[in-house]
Protein backbone atom coordinates (compact mmCIF):
# COMPACT_ATOMS: atom_id res chain seq x y z
CA UNK A 1 0.00 0.00 0.00
CA UNK A 2 1.04 3.15 -0.73
CA UNK A 3 0.83 6.29 2.11
CA UNK A 4 0.99 9.70 1.97
CA UNK A 5 2.06 12.07 4.81
CA UNK A 6 0.01 14.56 6.17
CA UNK A 7 1.48 17.78 8.18
CA UNK A 8 0.15 20.83 10.09
CA UNK A 9 2.26 22.98 11.71
CA UNK A 10 2.00 24.98 15.10
CA UNK A 11 4.92 27.61 15.65
CA UNK A 12 5.24 29.98 18.72
CA UNK A 13 7.01 33.41 16.97
CA UNK A 14 8.07 35.28 20.44
CA UNK A 15 7.31 38.95 19.41
CA UNK A 16 10.10 41.69 19.57
CA UNK A 17 8.70 43.98 21.93
CA UNK A 18 10.83 45.26 24.66
CA UNK A 19 8.06 44.61 27.57
CA UNK A 20 6.45 41.41 28.52
CA UNK A 21 2.50 41.33 27.32
CA UNK A 22 0.82 41.74 30.13
CA UNK A 23 3.67 43.41 32.60
CA UNK A 24 6.60 45.82 32.27
CA UNK A 25 9.07 43.30 33.01
CA UNK A 26 12.29 42.98 30.26
CA UNK A 27 12.25 40.22 27.86
CA UNK A 28 16.09 40.29 27.42
CA UNK A 29 17.23 36.67 26.93
CA UNK A 30 19.94 35.88 29.05
CA UNK A 31 19.83 37.56 32.63
CA UNK A 32 20.55 35.85 35.73
CA UNK A 33 17.39 33.40 36.50
CA UNK A 34 14.11 34.90 38.11
CA UNK A 35 15.58 38.73 37.64
CA UNK A 36 13.05 39.46 35.10
CA UNK A 37 9.73 38.42 36.40
CA UNK A 38 7.71 40.84 38.09
CA UNK A 39 4.22 40.22 40.68
CA UNK A 40 2.39 39.88 37.33
CA UNK A 41 4.88 37.18 35.95
CA UNK A 42 5.15 35.10 39.19
CA UNK A 43 1.22 35.68 39.98
CA UNK A 44 1.03 37.24 43.43
CA UNK A 45 -2.40 37.00 44.33
CA UNK A 46 -4.16 40.99 43.25
CA UNK A 47 -2.44 41.42 40.39
CA UNK A 48 -4.18 42.17 36.98
CA UNK A 49 -2.97 42.11 34.01
CA UNK A 50 -2.54 44.73 31.25
CA UNK A 51 -2.08 44.26 27.30
CA UNK A 52 0.91 45.52 25.79
CA UNK A 53 -0.36 47.54 22.63
CA UNK A 54 3.09 46.87 20.59
CA UNK A 55 2.13 42.78 20.81
CA UNK A 56 -0.96 43.42 19.17
CA UNK A 57 0.30 46.17 16.56
CA UNK A 58 2.62 43.26 15.98
CA UNK A 59 0.00 40.42 15.23
CA UNK A 60 -2.04 43.24 13.23
CA UNK A 61 1.31 43.55 11.16
CA UNK A 62 1.31 39.58 10.60
CA UNK A 63 -2.34 38.98 9.92
CA UNK A 64 -1.78 41.80 7.32
CA UNK A 65 1.27 40.29 5.59
CA UNK A 66 -0.16 37.09 5.01
CA UNK A 67 -3.54 38.20 3.76
CA UNK A 68 -5.71 37.00 6.98
CA UNK A 69 -8.72 38.56 8.57
CA UNK A 70 -7.58 40.71 11.28
CA UNK A 71 -10.59 40.39 13.61
CA UNK A 72 -12.11 43.97 15.32
CA UNK A 73 -12.87 42.24 17.93
CA UNK A 74 -10.92 39.04 19.88
CA UNK A 75 -10.95 36.99 23.16
CA UNK A 76 -8.50 36.62 25.57
CA UNK A 77 -8.84 33.09 27.20
CA UNK A 78 -7.55 31.32 30.52
CA UNK A 79 -5.96 27.82 29.24
CA UNK A 80 -5.99 25.67 32.75
CA UNK A 81 -3.50 23.14 33.47
CA UNK A 82 -0.98 22.82 36.38
CA UNK A 83 2.72 23.09 35.33
CA UNK A 84 5.32 24.07 38.04
CA UNK A 85 6.22 26.85 35.81
CA UNK A 86 3.38 28.19 35.40
CA UNK A 87 1.99 29.70 39.25
CA UNK A 88 -0.95 30.94 37.90
CA UNK A 89 -2.64 27.82 36.97
CA UNK A 90 -3.68 29.04 33.67
CA UNK A 91 -1.56 30.14 30.54
CA UNK A 92 -3.95 33.55 29.35
CA UNK A 93 -4.12 32.54 25.15
CA UNK A 94 -6.89 33.19 22.14
CA UNK A 95 -9.43 30.85 21.89
CA UNK A 96 -12.65 30.99 20.21
CA UNK A 97 -11.94 34.40 18.51
CA UNK A 98 -8.04 35.04 17.88
CA UNK A 99 -6.61 38.20 16.16
CA UNK A 100 -5.62 36.77 12.94
CA UNK A 101 -7.89 34.27 10.66
CA UNK A 102 -6.78 32.64 7.33
CA UNK A 103 -4.47 33.97 5.48
CA UNK A 104 -1.58 31.88 3.75
CA UNK A 105 2.18 31.52 3.23
CA UNK A 106 3.52 30.66 -0.27
CA UNK A 107 6.45 27.97 -0.33
CA UNK A 108 8.35 26.70 -3.18
CA UNK A 109 9.56 23.20 -3.48
CA UNK A 110 11.70 21.91 -6.23
CA UNK A 111 10.71 25.11 -8.43
CA UNK A 112 7.04 24.40 -7.88
CA UNK A 113 5.17 26.73 -5.82
CA UNK A 114 2.78 26.01 -3.24
CA UNK A 115 0.65 27.77 -0.82
CA UNK A 116 -0.24 26.26 3.06
CA UNK A 117 -3.09 27.83 4.67
CA UNK A 118 -3.08 29.53 7.74
CA UNK A 119 -6.15 28.05 9.97
CA UNK A 120 -5.38 31.06 12.59
CA UNK A 121 -2.86 33.67 14.50
CA UNK A 122 -3.38 34.21 18.27
CA UNK A 123 -1.56 36.10 20.50
CA UNK A 124 -0.47 34.65 24.34
CA UNK A 125 1.95 34.47 27.43
CA UNK A 126 5.07 32.38 27.12
CA UNK A 127 4.91 30.12 30.51
CA UNK A 128 8.97 29.97 32.62
CA UNK A 129 11.36 27.38 32.17
CA UNK A 130 11.99 24.49 34.05
CA UNK A 131 15.53 23.72 34.52
CA UNK A 132 16.40 20.10 35.45
CA UNK A 133 19.93 20.12 35.65
CA UNK A 134 22.69 21.82 37.98
CA UNK A 135 19.68 21.09 41.05
CA UNK A 136 21.30 17.35 42.34
CA UNK A 137 17.81 15.64 41.89
CA UNK A 138 15.58 18.63 42.21
CA UNK A 139 13.76 21.05 39.71
CA UNK A 140 14.82 24.87 39.35
CA UNK A 141 11.93 27.49 37.83
CA UNK A 142 13.06 30.11 36.34
CA UNK A 143 10.29 32.53 35.30
CA UNK A 144 12.24 35.48 33.36
CA UNK A 145 10.54 33.78 30.25
CA UNK A 146 7.03 33.68 32.40
CA UNK A 147 4.71 36.66 30.11
CA UNK A 148 7.10 36.77 26.74
CA UNK A 149 4.15 37.76 24.60
CA UNK A 150 4.26 34.79 21.80
CA UNK A 151 1.68 34.81 18.29
CA UNK A 152 0.64 31.35 17.61
CA UNK A 153 0.49 30.64 14.23
CA UNK A 154 -1.14 27.70 13.22
CA UNK A 155 -1.25 26.27 9.30
CA UNK A 156 -3.52 24.09 7.79
CA UNK A 157 -2.87 19.76 7.35
CA UNK A 158 -1.85 21.29 3.75
CA UNK A 159 2.01 19.55 3.96
CA UNK A 160 2.85 16.30 2.31
CA UNK A 161 6.01 15.72 2.88
CA UNK A 162 9.19 16.93 5.85
CA UNK A 163 10.94 19.04 2.94
CA UNK A 164 7.23 20.93 2.33
CA UNK A 165 7.17 21.55 6.13
CA UNK A 166 10.91 22.83 6.22
CA UNK A 167 9.85 25.05 2.95
CA UNK A 168 6.89 26.75 4.85
CA UNK A 169 8.86 26.82 7.95
CA UNK A 170 11.83 28.73 6.41
CA UNK A 171 9.22 31.02 4.55
CA UNK A 172 7.38 31.85 7.79
CA UNK A 173 10.52 32.38 9.82
CA UNK A 174 11.98 34.47 6.63
CA UNK A 175 8.60 36.56 6.71
CA UNK A 176 8.25 37.33 10.44
CA UNK A 177 12.10 38.91 10.58
CA UNK A 178 11.34 40.49 7.55
CA UNK A 179 7.95 42.38 8.76
CA UNK A 180 10.17 42.97 11.91
CA UNK A 181 7.89 41.08 14.57
CA UNK A 182 10.30 38.48 15.93
CA UNK A 183 14.57 38.10 16.21
CA UNK A 184 13.83 34.63 14.15
CA UNK A 185 16.82 33.47 16.95
CA UNK A 186 16.23 29.82 16.98
CA UNK A 187 19.09 28.86 19.40
CA UNK A 188 17.17 31.06 22.03
CA UNK A 189 14.34 29.47 21.17
CA UNK A 190 11.93 33.11 19.95
CA UNK A 191 11.30 30.94 16.89
CA UNK A 192 9.62 26.73 17.72
CA UNK A 193 7.39 24.48 15.98
CA UNK A 194 5.46 21.68 16.60
CA UNK A 195 5.19 19.45 13.75
CA UNK A 196 1.51 17.24 13.75
CA UNK A 197 2.23 14.11 11.56
CA UNK A 198 0.09 11.42 10.03
CA UNK A 199 -0.56 9.44 7.72
CA UNK A 200 -3.32 8.05 5.37
CA UNK A 201 -3.66 5.41 2.68
CA UNK A 202 -2.98 7.42 -0.81
CA UNK A 203 -6.08 8.61 -2.00
CA UNK A 204 -8.14 8.55 1.46
CA UNK A 205 -9.95 11.49 2.00
CA UNK A 206 -9.86 11.26 5.96
CA UNK A 207 -7.29 12.57 7.89
CA UNK A 208 -5.03 9.33 9.59
CA UNK A 209 -4.73 9.75 13.66
CA UNK A 210 -1.56 12.46 14.42
CA UNK A 211 0.78 12.50 16.67
CA UNK A 212 2.14 15.98 17.81
CA UNK A 213 6.50 16.43 18.12
CA UNK A 214 6.74 19.47 20.34
CA UNK A 215 9.44 22.37 20.61
CA UNK A 216 11.33 21.43 17.10
CA UNK A 217 13.73 24.44 17.34
CA UNK A 218 15.81 24.10 14.38
CA UNK A 219 15.30 23.19 10.71
CA UNK A 220 16.77 20.10 10.08
CA UNK A 221 15.49 18.81 13.30
CA UNK A 222 11.99 19.35 11.79
CA UNK A 223 13.02 17.42 8.51
CA UNK A 224 14.72 14.89 10.38
CA UNK A 225 11.51 14.01 13.26
CA UNK A 226 9.28 14.47 10.98
CA UNK A 227 11.11 11.47 8.61
CA UNK A 228 11.36 9.19 11.71
CA UNK A 229 7.87 9.74 12.35
CA UNK A 230 6.52 8.99 9.17
CA UNK A 231 8.87 6.05 8.69
CA UNK A 232 7.44 4.80 12.28
CA UNK A 233 3.44 5.55 11.51
CA UNK A 234 3.70 3.59 8.40
CA UNK A 235 5.59 0.47 10.33
CA UNK A 236 2.57 0.34 13.33
CA UNK A 237 -0.07 0.63 10.34
CA UNK A 238 1.68 -2.29 8.11
CA UNK A 239 1.85 -4.31 11.48
CA UNK A 240 -1.98 -3.92 11.64
CA UNK A 241 -1.44 -1.38 14.75
CA UNK A 242 -3.42 2.03 14.79
CA UNK A 243 -1.77 5.14 15.84
CA UNK A 244 -1.89 7.02 19.67
CA UNK A 245 -2.29 10.21 19.30
CA UNK A 246 -0.10 11.87 21.50
CA UNK A 247 2.93 14.28 22.21
CA UNK A 248 6.13 13.16 21.37
CA UNK A 249 9.79 14.98 21.70
CA UNK A 250 12.43 14.52 18.54
CA UNK A 251 15.64 13.47 20.57
CA UNK A 252 18.72 14.74 18.00
CA UNK A 253 20.93 12.35 20.13
CA UNK A 254 19.40 9.24 18.56
CA UNK A 255 17.75 10.61 15.78
CA UNK A 256 13.97 9.70 16.92
CA UNK A 257 11.43 10.98 18.29
CA UNK A 258 9.88 9.43 21.88
CA UNK A 259 6.05 9.51 23.65
CA UNK A 260 5.91 12.64 25.93
CA UNK A 261 2.10 12.11 27.46
CA UNK A 262 -1.46 11.39 25.75
CA UNK A 263 -2.42 14.22 23.87
CA UNK A 264 -4.95 16.19 25.94
CA UNK A 265 -8.00 17.59 23.87
CA UNK A 266 -9.10 21.21 24.07
CA UNK A 267 -12.07 20.54 26.88
CA UNK A 268 -9.21 19.32 28.89
CA UNK A 269 -8.05 22.63 29.65
CA UNK A 270 -11.30 24.11 30.51
CA UNK A 271 -10.96 27.35 28.45
CA UNK A 272 -13.50 30.37 29.48
CA UNK A 273 -12.45 33.71 28.89
CA UNK A 274 -10.31 35.95 31.17
CA UNK A 275 -12.39 37.91 33.08
CA UNK A 276 -9.58 40.37 33.75
CA UNK A 277 -9.28 41.60 30.46
CA UNK A 278 -11.60 43.04 27.94
CA UNK A 279 -12.46 41.70 24.96
CA UNK A 280 -9.66 42.82 22.43
CA UNK A 281 -10.79 46.18 20.02
CA UNK A 282 -8.83 46.49 17.14
CA UNK A 283 -10.03 50.01 15.23
CA UNK A 284 -10.35 49.92 11.08
CA UNK A 285 -7.85 53.09 11.57
CA UNK A 286 -5.43 50.97 13.49
CA UNK A 287 -4.97 48.32 10.61
CA UNK A 288 -4.88 50.78 8.08
CA UNK A 289 -1.94 52.52 9.59
CA UNK A 290 -0.09 49.77 10.02
CA UNK A 291 -0.89 48.48 6.56
CA UNK A 292 0.11 52.00 5.75
CA UNK A 293 3.52 51.27 7.19
CA UNK A 294 3.93 47.79 5.59
CA UNK A 295 7.42 47.23 4.01
CA UNK A 296 7.42 45.37 0.61
CA UNK A 297 6.64 41.73 1.18
CA UNK A 298 8.86 38.87 0.13
CA UNK A 299 6.77 37.72 -2.33
CA UNK A 300 5.80 40.99 -4.33
CA UNK A 301 9.59 41.77 -4.39
CA UNK A 302 10.80 38.46 -5.43
CA UNK A 303 7.82 38.97 -8.24
CA UNK A 304 9.02 42.57 -8.92
CA UNK A 305 12.91 41.05 -8.94
CA UNK A 306 11.87 38.52 -12.13
CA UNK A 307 9.60 41.34 -13.87
CA UNK A 308 11.93 44.12 -13.60
CA UNK A 309 15.36 42.92 -13.17
CA UNK A 310 15.00 39.57 -15.06
CA UNK A 311 16.43 37.40 -12.11
CA UNK A 312 15.63 34.10 -12.50
CA UNK A 313 12.52 32.68 -10.31
CA UNK A 314 15.12 30.26 -8.95
CA UNK A 315 17.88 33.38 -8.19
CA UNK A 316 14.90 35.70 -6.77
CA UNK A 317 14.07 33.02 -4.08
CA UNK A 318 17.20 33.78 -2.91
CA UNK A 319 17.81 37.04 -3.47
CA UNK A 320 14.76 37.78 -1.06
CA UNK A 321 15.46 35.25 1.53
CA UNK A 322 15.91 38.17 3.95
CA UNK A 323 15.60 41.75 3.46
CA UNK A 324 19.16 42.34 3.72
CA UNK A 325 20.02 40.40 0.73
CA UNK A 326 17.59 42.05 -1.51
CA UNK A 327 18.02 45.52 -0.41
CA UNK A 328 22.13 44.82 -1.05
CA UNK A 329 20.88 43.56 -4.93
CA UNK A 330 18.09 45.82 -5.33
CA UNK A 331 21.23 48.47 -4.80
CA UNK A 332 23.83 46.92 -6.89
CA UNK A 333 21.64 46.47 -9.52
CA UNK A 334 19.94 50.02 -9.52
CA UNK A 335 18.93 50.99 -12.98
CA UNK A 336 21.88 48.85 -14.74
CA UNK A 337 21.96 46.89 -18.05
CA UNK A 338 20.68 42.92 -18.05
CA UNK A 339 24.10 41.44 -17.70
CA UNK A 340 25.19 43.91 -15.02
CA UNK A 341 21.68 42.74 -13.26
CA UNK A 342 22.78 39.21 -13.83
CA UNK A 343 26.08 39.02 -12.99
CA UNK A 344 25.13 40.92 -9.72
CA UNK A 345 22.59 38.17 -8.81
CA UNK A 346 25.22 35.61 -9.65
CA UNK A 347 27.99 37.15 -7.29
CA UNK A 348 25.53 37.37 -4.61
CA UNK A 349 24.29 34.29 -4.50
CA UNK A 350 27.81 32.33 -5.32
CA UNK A 351 30.83 33.97 -3.91
CA UNK A 352 29.63 36.07 -1.65
CA UNK A 353 27.21 33.54 0.18
CA UNK A 354 30.25 31.18 -0.19
CA UNK A 355 32.37 33.61 1.95
CA UNK A 356 29.63 34.34 4.73
CA UNK A 357 28.83 30.19 4.31
CA UNK A 358 32.54 29.82 5.20
CA UNK A 359 32.57 32.11 8.54
CA UNK A 360 29.04 30.76 9.56
CA UNK A 361 27.77 34.46 9.13
CA UNK A 362 23.92 35.82 7.88
CA UNK A 363 23.48 38.06 5.19
CA UNK A 364 23.86 40.96 7.54
CA UNK A 365 25.40 43.78 5.66
CA UNK A 366 27.59 44.14 8.60
CA UNK A 367 29.09 40.74 7.44
CA UNK A 368 29.16 41.57 4.34
CA UNK A 369 32.66 42.96 3.53
CA UNK A 370 32.05 44.27 0.38
CA UNK A 371 29.09 47.00 -0.96
CA UNK A 372 26.79 46.73 -2.86
CA UNK A 373 28.68 49.65 -4.73
CA UNK A 374 31.36 47.73 -4.59
CA UNK A 375 30.44 44.80 -5.84
CA UNK A 376 28.60 46.85 -9.05
CA UNK A 377 31.95 48.24 -9.95
CA UNK A 378 33.77 44.97 -9.93
CA UNK A 379 30.37 43.30 -12.23
CA UNK A 380 30.79 46.63 -14.48
CA UNK A 381 34.47 45.65 -14.54
CA UNK A 382 33.99 41.94 -15.89
CA UNK A 383 31.24 43.06 -18.09
CA UNK A 384 33.61 45.70 -19.88
CA UNK A 385 36.48 42.99 -19.94
CA UNK A 386 39.09 44.68 -17.68
CA UNK A 387 38.77 41.44 -15.58
CA UNK A 388 38.03 37.66 -16.51
CA UNK A 389 36.80 35.39 -14.20
CA UNK A 390 39.89 34.80 -12.13
CA UNK A 391 41.08 37.73 -11.68
CA UNK A 392 38.17 38.79 -10.93
CA UNK A 393 37.65 36.35 -8.05
CA UNK A 394 41.57 37.91 -7.16
CA UNK A 395 40.17 41.37 -6.90
CA UNK A 396 37.00 40.34 -4.62
CA UNK A 397 39.70 38.94 -2.31
CA UNK A 398 41.24 41.91 -1.95
CA UNK A 399 37.81 43.88 -2.03
CA UNK A 400 36.61 41.85 1.07
CA UNK A 401 40.32 41.88 2.87
CA UNK A 402 40.81 45.30 2.60
CA UNK A 403 38.56 47.54 1.26
CA UNK A 404 37.06 50.10 3.72
CA UNK A 405 33.34 49.96 2.94
CA UNK A 406 31.76 53.76 2.52
CA UNK A 407 28.37 52.99 0.99
CA UNK A 408 27.65 56.57 -0.10
CA UNK A 409 30.46 57.83 -2.41
CA UNK A 410 29.94 56.08 -5.77
CA UNK A 411 32.82 57.81 -7.40
CA UNK A 412 35.12 57.20 -4.60
CA UNK A 413 34.66 53.41 -4.47
CA UNK A 414 34.98 53.27 -8.47
CA UNK A 415 38.42 54.83 -8.19
CA UNK A 416 38.97 52.64 -4.71
CA UNK A 417 38.27 49.67 -7.12
CA UNK A 418 40.16 50.68 -10.34
CA UNK A 419 43.19 51.67 -7.86
CA UNK A 420 42.76 47.73 -6.31
CA UNK A 421 42.87 46.42 -9.81
CA UNK A 422 46.21 48.87 -10.63
CA UNK A 423 47.50 48.18 -7.82
CA UNK A 424 47.75 44.34 -8.41
CA UNK A 425 48.23 44.32 -11.70
CA UNK A 426 44.66 42.48 -12.19
CA UNK A 427 43.89 43.80 -15.74
CA UNK A 428 43.09 41.11 -18.35
CA UNK A 429 45.36 40.37 -21.20
CA UNK A 430 43.28 41.26 -24.59
CA UNK A 431 46.48 42.80 -26.25
CA UNK A 432 46.63 40.07 -29.35
CA UNK A 433 50.41 40.42 -29.84
CA UNK A 434 50.77 39.24 -26.22
CA UNK A 435 48.81 36.61 -26.07
CA UNK A 436 49.89 35.12 -29.36
CA UNK A 437 53.98 35.52 -28.64
CA UNK A 438 53.04 33.59 -24.96
CA UNK A 439 50.86 30.93 -27.08
CA UNK A 440 54.18 30.48 -29.20
CA UNK A 441 56.03 30.09 -26.16
CA UNK A 442 53.74 27.50 -24.56
CA UNK A 443 53.28 25.40 -27.87
CA UNK A 444 57.40 25.31 -28.28
CA UNK A 445 57.42 24.12 -24.66
CA UNK A 446 55.05 21.59 -24.97
CA UNK A 447 55.51 20.27 -28.44
CA UNK A 448 53.94 16.55 -27.14
CA UNK A 449 51.06 18.41 -25.93
CA UNK A 450 50.80 20.20 -29.55
CA UNK A 451 51.23 16.79 -31.40
CA UNK A 452 48.71 15.17 -29.26
CA UNK A 453 46.00 17.62 -29.95
CA UNK A 454 46.80 17.43 -33.62
CA UNK A 455 46.40 13.67 -33.67
CA UNK A 456 42.63 14.45 -31.91
CA UNK A 457 43.29 14.72 -28.25
CA UNK A 458 41.20 17.34 -26.90
CA UNK A 459 42.49 16.78 -23.52
CA UNK A 460 45.84 18.03 -24.48
CA UNK A 461 44.19 21.39 -25.75
CA UNK A 462 43.03 21.76 -22.53
CA UNK A 463 46.13 21.47 -20.61
CA UNK A 464 47.65 23.92 -23.20
CA UNK A 465 45.26 26.49 -22.23
CA UNK A 466 45.99 25.77 -18.83
CA UNK A 467 49.66 26.32 -19.36
CA UNK A 468 48.78 29.33 -21.13
CA UNK A 469 46.57 31.19 -18.03
CA UNK A 470 49.42 30.01 -15.77
CA UNK A 471 51.87 32.06 -17.76
CA UNK A 472 49.66 35.06 -17.69
CA UNK A 473 48.90 34.56 -13.82
CA UNK A 474 45.54 33.75 -15.17
CA UNK A 475 45.03 37.10 -16.71
CA UNK A 476 44.88 36.18 -20.45
CA UNK A 477 41.25 36.84 -21.87
CA UNK A 478 40.36 32.95 -21.85
CA UNK A 479 38.54 33.54 -25.09
CA UNK A 480 41.20 35.00 -27.03
CA UNK A 481 43.62 32.48 -25.77
CA UNK A 482 41.20 29.76 -27.30
CA UNK A 483 40.89 31.31 -30.25
CA UNK A 484 44.85 32.13 -30.81
CA UNK A 485 46.00 28.16 -30.16
CA UNK A 486 43.44 26.73 -32.16
CA UNK A 487 44.57 28.78 -35.05
CA UNK A 488 47.99 28.56 -34.26
CA UNK A 489 47.91 24.23 -33.78
CA UNK A 490 46.08 24.07 -37.14
CA UNK A 491 47.99 25.86 -39.48
CA UNK A 492 51.43 25.05 -37.61
CA UNK A 493 50.17 21.36 -37.87
CA UNK A 494 49.28 21.79 -41.50
P1 LIG B 1 -4.13 21.37 19.03
O1 LIG B 1 -2.86 20.71 18.62
O2 LIG B 1 -3.87 22.52 19.92
O3 LIG B 1 -5.11 20.40 19.56
P2 LIG B 1 -5.53 21.57 16.44
O4 LIG B 1 -6.38 20.40 16.66
O5 LIG B 1 -6.19 22.79 15.90
O6 LIG B 1 -4.77 22.07 17.75
O7 LIG B 1 -4.41 21.16 15.40
C1 LIG B 1 -3.14 21.65 15.46
C2 LIG B 1 -2.36 21.39 14.18
O8 LIG B 1 -2.48 20.03 13.80
C3 LIG B 1 -2.83 22.19 13.01
O9 LIG B 1 -1.68 22.71 12.38
C4 LIG B 1 -3.51 21.20 12.11
O10 LIG B 1 -3.38 21.53 10.76
C5 LIG B 1 -2.78 19.93 12.43
N1 LIG B 1 -3.54 18.72 12.24
C6 LIG B 1 -4.79 18.46 12.68
N2 LIG B 1 -5.14 17.20 12.35
C7 LIG B 1 -4.09 16.65 11.69
C8 LIG B 1 -3.83 15.37 11.11
N3 LIG B 1 -4.72 14.38 11.16
N4 LIG B 1 -2.64 15.16 10.54
C9 LIG B 1 -1.72 16.12 10.50
N5 LIG B 1 -1.90 17.34 11.03
C10 LIG B 1 -3.07 17.61 11.63
MG1 LIG C 1 -1.02 21.56 19.25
Amino acid sequence: MKWETVIGIETHAQLSTRSKIFSGASTAFGAAPNTQACAVDIALPGVLPVLNRGAVERAIRFGLAVGGNVNRRSVFARKNYFYPDLPKGYQISQYEIPIVAGGAIAVQVDGTEKSVRLTRAHLEEDAGKSLHEDFHGASGIDLNRAGTPLLEIVSEPDMRSAQEAVAYAKALHALVRWIDICDGNMQEGSFRCDANVSVRPQGSATLGTRCEIKNLNSFRFLERAIEYEVRRQIGILEDGGAIVQETRLYDPDRDETRSLRIKEDAHDYRYFPDPDLLPLAVSEQWVNEVKAALPELPQAKRERFIAEFGVTPYDATLLTANREIADYFATAARDAPGAVVKLCANWITGPISAKLNEGGLDFDPANVRVSAQQLRRLVERIVDRTLNNNTAKQLFEHMWHTLEISVHETVAVSDAIDALIEKHGLKQISDRGEIERIVDQVIAANPQQAADYRGGKEKAFNSLVGQVMKATRGKANPQQVNEVLKRKLSSQGA
